[in-house]
């Protein structure tokens, strides 16, 4: 049996490893963090329907639906409170799935047991610091811990900051900051959402003066909120208290609930601030046996809701292309092909939605008084316009040799 090296234990890799197995493929899954949990920064993911009906043909859909709830709208409106309008977040297919929005460490987590109830083996601890290819063709990979390994193939689903992509290409593009860093929190005290009487159900997301702010409610009452502010330069680790108090400052001139949410968070359920990045184009996504995927290999920016869905969809392809064709180099050869315009225009549609967040100054207000616009032209035109986004199936038979369902 073939063996694959995954590295990563994230989203794209226990989705790789699942696909792989099914593919009749031995996945081995390496994680630098030394338990699942400690690598479940950040707050929540939206997980869109073209995600949701990727790990449905891993039959891994009904848990991660289960871990979350359904977030199928985005309802946006001014800093004064005025509605703008709804925007669908994908339809609803005939497969049941609807956009699910889950907080991120159950979103590991579940993804993680998942992969390991169906027997796949994960090593935590282990860091990849190189990997080469071998006069054979196979791949042999050190680890910081001093271990060595070798397979038939290496999968760097190591995220934005990957070891692999570095490996692969030396000069390969770094992670590009999108001049926004983001805030977020759970208000765990249901008594808030009664007294602001929210009802729980989609997002609401607010153009706020200084700061844009969404929040959602969860069935339970739990408030989940995240903010973005812009900033010219990418802001260093900074004291929670700090974070928390120039938020307010920007929220105080909004009539909204988003100071009242964010002064109600428990100190252990705020989400410090973090800066956002996407990864454009990286030319060299694999050589004969390594390839990057996932963040890895095309990092979107957190506004398009995509990363988690393309990490899938990626994974899901990867494992056709490598169960149908069986010379490595040439199923990752096709892998590329199918994946690449799809994914940048993802990338290129992610950094268009967080433009308008990272704008500050003269420009700020400018952005205000547009995005109302094409918010309404938007809604007037439905779910359509991004149909190429949400309708997107990945394809069993994306390894045939005319792809019949190339990027849309
Ligand atoms: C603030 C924020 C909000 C976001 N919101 C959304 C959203 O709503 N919807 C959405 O779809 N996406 C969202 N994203 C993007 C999403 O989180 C990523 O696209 C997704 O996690 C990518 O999955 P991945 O598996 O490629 O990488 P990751 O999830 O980053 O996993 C990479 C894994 O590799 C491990 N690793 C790194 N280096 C090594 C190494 N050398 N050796 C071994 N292991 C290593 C890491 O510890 C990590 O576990 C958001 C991102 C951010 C930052």
């Amino acid at each position: 049996m073939r063996q694959a090296l995954i590295i990563g234990g994230g989203i794209a890799g226990p989705v790789t490893a699942m696909a792989l197995q099914r593919a009749g493929w031995e996945p081995i899954v390496c994680e630098a963090y030394e338990d699942a949990s400690a690598a479940q920064i950040g707050a929540y993911l939206t997980v869109a329907v073209n995600g949701l009906s990727a790990l449905a043909q891993l039959d891994a859909h009904e848990a991660v639906m289960a871990a979350g709830h359904p977030t199928g709208t985005l309802s946006f409106r001014t800093s004064s409170g005025r509605h703008i309008a709804d925007l669908p977040i994908g339809g609803t297919p005939p497969d049941g799935t609807i956009t699910h929005s889950v907080k991120r460490r159950d979103l590991y987590r579940v993804l993680t047991d998942e992969a390991q109830r169906r027997g796949v083996r994960f090593e935590f601890g282990k860091r990849l610091l190189d990997a080469s290819v071998d006069a054979d063709g196979r791949v042999t990979a050190t680890f910081a811990d001093g271990t060595r390994r070798t397979a038939d193939l290496l999968v760097g689903a190591d995220g934005i900051r990957s070891r692999t992509r570095e490996i692969i290409d030396p000069t390969a593009p770094k992670a590009h900051f999108l001049g926004i860093y983001g805030v977020g929190g759970f208000v765990t005290d249901p008594a808030v959402h009664r007294e602001l009487g929210l009802e729980p159900g989609g997002y609401t997301m607010i153009f706020g003066k200084k700061a844009f702010f969404g929040y959602l409610v969860a069935p339970d009452g739990e408030i989940w909120w995240f903010a973005n502010v812009a900033s010219a330069q990418e802001i260093p680790k900074q004291d929670p208290h700090r974070t928390r108090t120039e938020l307010l400052r920007r929220l105080a001139a909004d009539r909204s609930p988003a100071a009242r949410i964010v002064a109600a968070t428990p100190d252990d359920t705020f989400v410090p601030a973090f800066n956002q990045y996407d990864l454009p184009t990286v030319p060299t996504w694999h050589n004969d046996a390594m390839i990057v995927i996932g963040d890895a290999a095309h990092a979107v920016a957190s506004s398009s809701g995509q990363g988690v869905s393309m990490a899938v969809e990626d994974a899901l392809t990867l494992a056709y292309c490598l169960r149908d064709i069986p010379e490595i180099p040439t199923a990752l050869a096709q892998f590329e092909r199918c994946r690449r315009d799809r994914v940048e225009r993802v990338v290129r549609y992610g950094a268009e939605t967080s433009g308008d967040k990272a704008t500050s100054g003269p420009g700020r207000l400018v952005v205000r008084l547009l995005t109302p616009f094409f918010l309404r032209r938007a809604a007037k035109a439905g779910v359509r316009h991004l149909d190429w986004l949400y309708d997107h199936r990945v394809s069993s038979g994306v390894a045939l040799p005319r792809n019949p369902h190339p990027a849309a």
